[in-house]
């Protein structure tokens, strides 16, 4: 047996469509244009990708950018001052500071201070206690982009038994969040799980997120089940070059389970879609509209 692929980069390549065409309509309409602010500190070579990346397909949508770049030193009021201005700042809705962080820099005080009207990563706070409570809020863009990839495989996930690896703020958690709101039935395993391949041989769906290379190996996954891989690893291979891995063993995946993302092409590509996504919402929302329905 061989899995259905479930292509993040066709997937996602429709919701930015949906969300450009709403996007035209916001500003043809209402004159509004949704524009989004991307803090980058330092030159973390990995983190200078992901906010070019951002920034092309925000204007791609036709959001606004406002990239804000400060040096590898610079202080945390100063960092704490910046978004003090983007968060009054009306043409900015939404504010996403790329993380990891220096040193110097308290992180969660940074998401603090964050507006969370304007939290389009969905990591204030708030956000987090919104999603964990049922309330509507900003939701991290990749567990979003996750549970939208499920869907294509299970438009409904009443009753499935699913497991996720991974129990960050960033990922896991949120993910586990939004799986038990649409009435899965949801485990979370850590570092610290006993016996991970027991656990994940009962998974109808498996969303694995830890960052290890090819942790999860065929043998754990039940027949036919969904697969959906987080991870981004980047390993020396044996041919010497540099690859990118998820943290799923992807060639034996394939031939057990029903359906698999695959890395890379699978969850990234979602990640950026979400946050165009987000962005729309929060600019819809502080001008009085409706979250928007896509
Ligand atoms: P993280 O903060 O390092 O969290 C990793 C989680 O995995 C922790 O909860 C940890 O458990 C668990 N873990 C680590 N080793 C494990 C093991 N051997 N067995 C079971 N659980 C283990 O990482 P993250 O930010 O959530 O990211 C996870 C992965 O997703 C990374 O590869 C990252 O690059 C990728 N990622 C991808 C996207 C995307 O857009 N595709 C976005 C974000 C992250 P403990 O809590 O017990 O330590």
């Amino acid at each position: 047996m061989s899995a259905r692929l479930i292509d993040g980069k066709t997937i996602s390549a429709d919701l930015r469509g949906k969300v450009t065409d709403a996007v035209h309509r916001l500003r043809r309409d209402r004159g509004i244009v949704p524009g989004l602010a991307v803090v980058l500190v330092g030159h973390n070579p990995a983190s200078k990708v992901y906010a070019r990346n951002k920034t092309k397909a925000v204007t791609e949508a036709g959001l606004r950018s406002f990239d804000q770049y400060l040096p590898e030193d610079v202080s945390e009021s100063e960092l704490l001052d910046l978004i003090t201005r983007l968060n009054i700042d009306e043409n900015v809705n939404g504010i996403l500071v790329q993380l990891p962080l220096p040193p110097q820099i308290n992180t969660d005080r940074v998401i603090a201070a964050i507006n969370p009207d304007k939290d389009v990563d969905g990591f204030h706070p708030l956000n987090a206690g919104r999603l964990a409570s049922g309330l509507p809020g900003l939701v991290p863009c990749t567990p979003l982009g996750c549970v939208r990839l499920v869907k294509t495989v299970h438009p409904s996930l009443a009753g499935l038994e699913a497991v996720v690896i991974g129990r960050s703020n960033i990922v896991g958690k949120p993910v586990a969040q939004l799986l038990l709101a649409e009435n899965a039935t949801v485990t979370i395993a850590h570092s610290k799980t006993n016996d991970l391949p027991s656990v994940c041989a009962r998974a109808d769906l498996l969303i694995a997120a830890m960052g290890r290379p090819e942790m999860v190996r065929g043998g754990w996954i039940k027949p036919g089940a969904t697969v959906i891989d987080v991870g981004i690893n980047r390993i020396v291979g044996e041919d010497g070059r540099a690859h990118i891995v998820g943290d799923v063993a992807y060639a034996e995946a394939k031939t057990v389970a029903g359906a698999i993302t695959p890395v890379p092409g699978g969850v990234g590509p979602m990640t950026i879609a979400c946050l165009l996504l987000n962005t729309l919402t929060a600019a819809s929302i502080q001008n009085g509209l409706p979250a928007p329905k896509i």
